[in-house]
C-alpha cells in the first residue's frame, strides 16, 4: 500500500430510543447527563469497532447540527428562517429576541467529554456562521442592530472553532445552506454574502490552522429528504472552494452526475487541499458494499490525485436528534463498509 486515504465521517449518528425518550422526558439535568454519557460511550465504542481512523461523538448530546450553540438562550422566539424539503416537510430556526447574540454552549463543551472517551482521532463538527447569521429577524431589533449582531455572531464562531484547534483535534464547519442559498437566490448574492462571513471567520486562522479546518456541503438529510439536490454543481462547487479551509467534504454518492461534479472538482483538488469525497448515502436504505465503496473511490481518483483525496460519508445520518428515518445499525454498517472500501482502493493506489 502506497497512499492510504484519510477516511472520516461527518458527524452525527441516530440517537437510540433510550436517549431520546430520555430527551423527551422531564429529566434532571444530572439525570440528562447519565444518559448522554452512555449514549457517547456506546457511540464512541461502536465508530471505534467500525475501524475509522478519525471518528466524532455522534453528536449524540446536540439537538442538532445548527442549534446546539443556542441551548439555554432566552432571547429567542421559535418563529424564524423555515426549511422546506422535498417530501414537504419542513425545519424552522429559531429568531433572535433581543440583543446580544452570544452562545449558550459550545461545540468544546461536547468535544472534552468525547476525548476523555475516545481512543482514536476525533473530529469537532460545528455550525458555519452563516447558518446562524439567519437568526436575525427580517425587523431591526431595536436597540441591536444587524451589524451588531453580525459582529458578535463572528467573533462567537471564531471561539467555536479556536476552543476545539486547541484541544487538538480538527474541525467540521457544517455549510449545508451553501447548496440551499443557489436555490433561494440564484444570483449568488446570498452565497457568495455567506462565503465571505465564512471567510471572515476563517481569516482569524493561521494557514496551519486552517489546515485543520474543514467545510462540509451537501442538498440536506433530513427524515430521508434533502432540501437543495437539484441545483446544478456547477452553479455551486466553484464558489464553495473559495472558502479559505484545507479540507472540504462534498456530498457524492447521491449525486445523479458523478462524474460531472468530479470534473467540476479537479481544478480545485491542487496544493494542500484535501476534498473527501462521500462515497456512502446515509439517506439511502441500501447498505453499499466494500466493492462497490472501492470502485467508487478508483472512480474518484482519475479526476483528483490520491493526496488531494478523502472518502467520507455524503451527510451526518442524523443532524436533528429526532431523525429516526434511519437506524444506528445501518448507519455503523455503512461506515464500515466504508473503511473497508477506503483500505481496498488503498491498495491499488
Ligand atoms: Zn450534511
Amino acid at each position: 500500500m502506497k497512499t492510504t486515504l484519510p477516511t472520516e465521517p461527518i458527524g452525527s449518528i441516530p440517537r437510540s430510543a433510550q436517549l431520546l425518550a430520555a430527551i423527551q422526558g422531564q429529566l434532571s439535568p444530572a439525570e440528562m447527563e447519565t444518559h448522554y454519557e452512555a449514549a457517547v460511550i456506546d457511540t464512541i465504542q461502536r465508530l471505534e469497532e467500525t475501524g475509522s481512523p478519525v471518528i466524532t461523538d455522534g453528536e449524540q448530546r446536540k439537538s442538532s447540527f445548527a442549534t446546539y450553540c443556542l441551548d439555554g438562550l432566552q432571547n429567542l422566539t421559535a418563529a424564524g428562517v423555515v426549511i422546506p424539503f422535498h417530501d414537504g416537510h419542513t425545519r424552522q430556526l429559531p429568531a433572535l429576541s433581543s440583543g446580544p447574540f452570544k452562545f449558550g454552549r459550545y461545540a468544546v463543551d461536547d468535544l472534552r467529554k468525547a476525548k476523555k472517551i475516545a481512543q482514536k482521532s476525533l473530529k469537532q463538527p460545528v455550525i458555519a456562521v452563516s447558518a446562524l447569521s439567519l437568526l436575525y429577524p427580517a425587523t431591526e431589533i431595536k436597540g441591536y442592530s444587524r451589524a451588531a449582531f453580525m459582529d458578535d455572531v463572528v467573533r462567537e464562531c471564531i471561539k467555536d472553532i479556536r476552543q476545539c484547534l486547541d484541544e487538538g483535534v480538527s474541525v467540521q464547519i457544517d455549510f449545508t445552506e451553501g447548496r440551499l442559498a443557489v436555490k433561494l437566490d440564484p444570483s449568488k448574492t446570498l452565497l457568495k454574502s455567506f462565503i465571505d462571513l465564512n471567510n471572515l471567520v476563517l481569516q482569524a486562522f493561521t494557514p496551519s490552522e486552517r489546515q485543520r479546518i474543514g467545510v462540509h456541503t451537501c442538498p440536506g438529510g433530513d427524515h430521508d429528504s434533502t432540501h437543495s439536490a437539484e441545483v446544478d454543481y456547477a452553479e455551486f462547487l466553484p464558489e464553495l472552494f473559495q472558502i479559505n479551509a484545507g479540507n472540504f467534504y462534498v456530498q457524492l454518492s447521491s449525486e445523479t452526475d458523478r462524474i460531472k461534479a468530479l470534473k467540476i472538482m479537479q481544478p480545485f483538488a491542487t496544493g494542500p487541499r484535501r476534498i473527501f469525497v462521500g462515497v456512502t448515502d446515509p439517506i439511502s436504505a441500501r447498505i453499499e458494499t466494500a466493492q462497490e465503496i472501492k470502485d467508487r473511490i478508483l472512480e474518484a481518483t482519475k479526476f483528483i490525485r490520491p493526496e488531494n483525496l478523502g472518502t467520507t460519508d455524503d451527510c451526518g445520518f442524523s443532524p436533528f436528534c429526532d431523525d429516526i428515518s434511519t437506524s444506528r445499525e445501518t448507519a455503523f454498517a455503512k461506515i464500515s463498509n466504508r473503511v473497508e472500501g477506503n483500505a481496498l482502493a488503498s491498495q491499488v493506489l
